[in-house]
């Protein structure tokens, strides 16, 4: 089932980078594993999959090490929230964190970064809808602190990172992005999940995060 599921999304993602005019090799499945076990993660290695995301330090802490062992080249990234105080963790085990959005945790990571010389690939999450309740920086401040990653911490920007309001149409939300990112001179957008990666592949999307449609609903 993951595998099939697997291969129908490879298939869409195809199609719809080919009547986007893009290369489908510039678009990296990000498989979301969050709440399921090692299991689902070894079926959808055995199907090729390399690339996973997770949401939570601590329980990706509990999955991954034997993983990794097990396959060297997993791609993990880290696609919730992160605190400070498991920067350490964070730097050591993800390859890619998708979530930086306040100078603190910018600051935390350069000392990470400097300190380990692991460079994980940084993508700065903006809260395009501007909701309080969510995490991202708000669009209005996010050209400055892209500026601030770089020249005040010495950080590397990967590229944009968004999760567009549940009630909105995605669409607009992915193509602000998008512009966003051609401002900054930012090459990858982290946009686009279960459903909507489709639209978010038609705007640009380098980095889509798929859970439900490959491992199921979420219990
Ligand atoms: C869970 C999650 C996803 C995947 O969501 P699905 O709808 O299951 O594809 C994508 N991005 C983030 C940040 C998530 O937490």
């Amino acid at each position: 089932m993951i595998e099939t599921n697997l291969k129908q999304i490879r298939v869409r993602i195809d199609a719809a980078a080919s009547a986007a005019q893009r290369d489908p090799a510039d678009v990296t499945l990000v498989a979301v594993a969050k709440t399921y076990g090692p299991d689902a993660v070894e079926a959808a290695l055995a199907a090729g999959q390399r690339v996973f995301g997770e949401n939570r330090v601590q329980e990706a802490q509990g999955k991954y090490p034997p993983l990794k062992a097990r396959h060297p080249d997993l791609d993990l990234h880290l696609i919730g929230p992160l605190q400070t105080n498991k920067v350490k963790e964070a730097v050591a085990l993800f390859d890619a964190i998708h979530t930086l959005d306040r100078p603190k945790l910018a600051a935390a990571l350069a000392s990470e970064i400097a300190r380990t010389g692991k460079r994980p690939a940084l993508f700065v999450q903006v809260n395009t809808g501007a909701e309080p309740q969510k995490a991202g920086i708000m669009p209005d401040s996010a050209d400055a602190f892209i500026a601030a990653c770089r020249e005040v911490y010495g950080l590397t920007i990967a590229g944009l990172m968004c999760i567009p309001p549940v009630a909105d149409p995605p669409a607009p939300h992915f193509a602000f992005l998008a512009e966003m990112a051609k401002r900054n001179g930012l090459a990858h957008l982290s946009m686009g999940m279960s459903g909507d990666y489709e639209t978010a592949i038609a705007l640009g999307a380098t980095h889509i995060r798929v859970g439900s449609a490959i491992f199921g609903a979420r219990g």
